[in-house]
This record gives C-alpha cells, sequence and structure tokens, in this order.
C-alpha cells in the first residue's frame, strides 16, 4: 500500500479537518454499497480507511512520521488496540461509521438480523443524495451495554429510539388528499428548468419545487407537507449467546422511514459487555483463577468451580499442583456467536502462601522445612543448573 498521505491526496502537513475531509470524501467515492462486487474499490476503500485510522490519531501518525507503517504496528502491541493493516472490510467499516459519526436513535419494516462483517452489509449514510425520486432514509447507530451473563446466555433488549416515520395522515405524499399535489408549474414537472447563459443552455435544479417535479398545494397538518413525523419507537433487539464486545448487530430498515418510496435506512447496534467479577474472558473461553491454599495443592484436593452456566463443576485438582496451572472444563465457555461450538472454562489455579501463622503453625512448618529434599521441588534442579550455566559463560 501506498503512502497514507498519497492514499487520501493530502500534504504531510495537513490539518485534523483536512484528513477527515479527504477521508469522507475518498470513503463515500470507494464504499462498497456504492460499488457492489467491484474489489478494487473495496481494496481503496479499505486503504484510504487504514490511512485515516492512522493520520487522525495524533500519536500513531507521529510514530508514522518518524518510521513509516512500521512504526505504526510495531508499537501497536502493547497499547491502543493494535494496527494489522485493514485486512477486514469490518475494520474499514466501523472506522467509516467513526467518522461519519453516525447517531442519534433508529424505525419502521421488518427486522433482519445479521452481522456485519466480510464485504456485506453496510447502508447508504448519507440518507440518499438523489434530488428527485426515491431516498433511503438515514441509518443510525446506538450503543447497548450488556452483561457478562447475557453476552454468555443471549438476551433480547429493547431500546426506544427516535425515528422519521412515514406520517400516518398522508401516507408520506405531504399532502392531505392526493388531490393537494400538483405537478410544478415553473418545471412542467421535469424537476430542471433551462437558463440561456450566453451560448449555452444551461440545466439547473428547479427552484420551486426544489427539483421534485411537484409541489404541495395542501400541505398535510400532521407533518406540515414533508411526509414524515418525528416519533419514539420500541425496537425489540435480539442478541445472539457468544456476543463480544466491539461487534455490532445489524437491524436491517430501522433506521429513519425513506422518502418517495426509496428504503428505510437500518439501525446499527454496537455492542460493549459488562466485565464480570470472577471470570475473564479469552476469545470464546472463560478463565477463573482459583484460590487454593498449599497444603491443598500439595496434597491434592477436589473442587467445585463455579459456571456461568448455573451449575458448578468438580475439578481434581492432583497432588504436586503447580501454581499457574490451569485446568480445562470442556464446554463451559461463551457459544460461537455464529453457533459453532463452545469454549471451555479454563480455571487457573493461584496457591496461596500461608501469612499470619500461630505458634503452632509455625513450628510444623519448620519441622516441615528441615525434612524438606530437591526431589520435593521438581523445577529448582533445572534452574540452579541454568543459573551456574549463565554465570560460567561470563
Ligand atoms: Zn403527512
Ligand atoms: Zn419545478
Amino acid at each position: 500500500m501506498a503512502d497514507y498521505y498519497e492514499t487520501l491526496e493530502i500534504s504531510r502537513n495537513a490539518t485534523a479537518e483536512e484528513i477527515k475531509k479527504a477521508y469522507r470524501k475518498k470513503a463515500l467515492q470507494f464504499h462498497p454499497d456504492k460499488n457492489p462486487g467491484d474489489a478494487e474499490a473495496e481494496k481503496r476503500f479499505k486503504d484510504v480507511s487504514e490511512a485515516y485510522e492512522v493520520l487522525s490519531d495524533d500519536k500513531k501518525r507521529q510514530l508514522y512520521d518518524r518510521y513509516g507503517k512500521e512504526g505504526v504496528m510495531g508499537a501497536a502491541g502493547a497499547g491502543a488496540g493494535g494496527m494489522h493493516g485493514f485486512s477486514s472490510m469490518e475494520e474499514a467499516l466501523r472506522t467509516f461509521m467513526g467518522a461519519f459519526g453516525m447517531g442519534g436513535g433508529g424505525g419502521g419494516g421488518e427486522s433482519i438480523f445479521d452481522f456485519f462483517g466480510g464485504g456485506g452489509g453496510g447502508a447508504d449514510f448519507g440518507g440518499g443524495e438523489g434530488r428527485r425520486g426515491a431516498r433511503q432514509g438515514a441509518s443510525k447507530r446506538m450503543n447497548l451495554t450488556i452483561s457478562f451473563e447475557e453476552a454468555a446466555k443471549g438476551v433480547e433488549k429493547e431500546m426506544v429510539i427516535t425515528n422519521y416515520v412515514t406520517c400516518t395522515n398522508c401516507q408520506g405524499r405531504g399532502a392531505n388528499s392526493p388531490n393537494g399535489i400538483k405537478t410544478c408549474t415553473k418545471c412542467s414537472g421535469r424537476g430542471q428548468v433551462y437558463e440561456q447563459r450566453g451560448f449555452f443552455n444551461m440545466a439547473m435544479t428547479c427552484p420551486t419545487c426544489h427539483g421534485e417535479g411537484k409541489m404541495i398545494t395542501d400541505p398535510c397538518t400532521k407533518c406540515q407537507g414533508r411526509g414524515v413525523t418525528k416519533e419514539k419507537q420500541h425496537v425489540k433487539v435480539p442478541i445472539p449467546a457468544g456476543v463480544d464486545s466491539g461487534m455490532r448487530l445489524k437491524m436491517s430498515g430501522y433506521g429513519d422511514a425513506g422518502q418517495s418510496g426509496g428504503p428505510p435506512g437500518d439501525l446499527y447496534v454496537f455492542i460493549t459487555v459488562e466485565p464480570h467479577e470472577l471470570f475473564e474472558r479469552e476469545g470464546n473461553d472463560i478463565l477463573l483463577d482459583l484460590p487454593i491454599s498449599f497444603t491443598e495443592a500439595a496434597l491434592g484436593c477436589k473442587k467445585d468451580v463455579p459456571s456461568l452456566f448455573n451449575h458448578s463443576c468438580r475439578i481434581t485438582i492432583p497432588e504436586g499442583t503447580q501454581n499457574g496451572k490451569t485446568f480445562r472444563v470442556s464446554g463451559e465457555g461463551f457459544p460461537n456467536v455464529h453457533g459453532r461450538g463452545k469454549g471451555d472454562l479454563l480455571v487457573r489455579i493461584f496457591v496461596e502462601t500461608p501469612s499470619g501463622l500461630t505458634e503452632r503453625q509455625r513450628e510444623l512448618l519448620q519441622e516441615f522445612s528441615t525434612l524438606e529434599s530437591p526431589s520435593n521441588m521438581p523445577k529448582r534442579k533445572g534452574f540452579v543448573d541454568k543459573i551456574k550455566e549463565f554465570f560460567s559463560g561470563q
């Protein structure tokens, strides 16, 4: 991929505003919805999104200016998010939605629930640009936070969104009755007027009807002729088990109503999953730290550990178990969000060193320590050998 500045066709000292402007222009030009099936456009869309992602972030931009692309990717490891190049359309679309600040509420139409992924999906976020005829309604973005358990089991959430919906009084016509719409007299319904400028006959959007070709003589009393009204809508969002933070659900048709017969926009629900006090998520596996005493670790024991799915699991901890050892309970993790299998519960042992010893305990431990032998500490020998090797090499 070429230089990020060249990709966005901006100078190296472009301001944040200029970067954003350049990106928006290019992203709209190459957006997959505008270029269905065009692999070249798809690649350009990913490239400009990647360039914007870096250049719009002051830290990443500085690194890029100093070290080039390698600098940005190398530095990402520890910090914010990580950059690996925009291999997926998912990332590119996320950047796109971020840059366009998709906000607001969503409604109307039937729900087709699907995942935003791999090349497909998306919507025309602009809310349409055609001067006349059908216009798609604007798409909406909403954030939704769910609990760890809800993410594991799936849940249905009701959201309230404010949408432009087709006016129920005029069915979107904008006039109280069908007779209240007349063909524009200025342009005779063409939507354009012509003006003589020297030798040229220039076509212009009709100033009277704004290109619609018709005029409303009897504006609808409910929507004042707009054809749409703002309404609060309740939308049930089905959230599949296995969903994770950063995923988006697309609710097709739950954005603003379209105009002049255009399709409605979509609603995108951005998911955030709250952390859990006990469990941690790693992919589809669930990690649980289990504290046990050093005698339990040395002698072995059985433990009942909690599972997210409301029943406990018994695990056997064998004699001589070391700190950090992990036991796998098969199938007790998150279900795959696409319904393909389940993760596991990983129980990680944390051996606690006893503190606050009583006299008697101290006595016993001191006696025990006199009986300790190297064979009690299998790792110790290897460690000591390595230290010797290290010093003899110096
Ligand atoms: Zn109306
Ligand atoms: Zn007109």
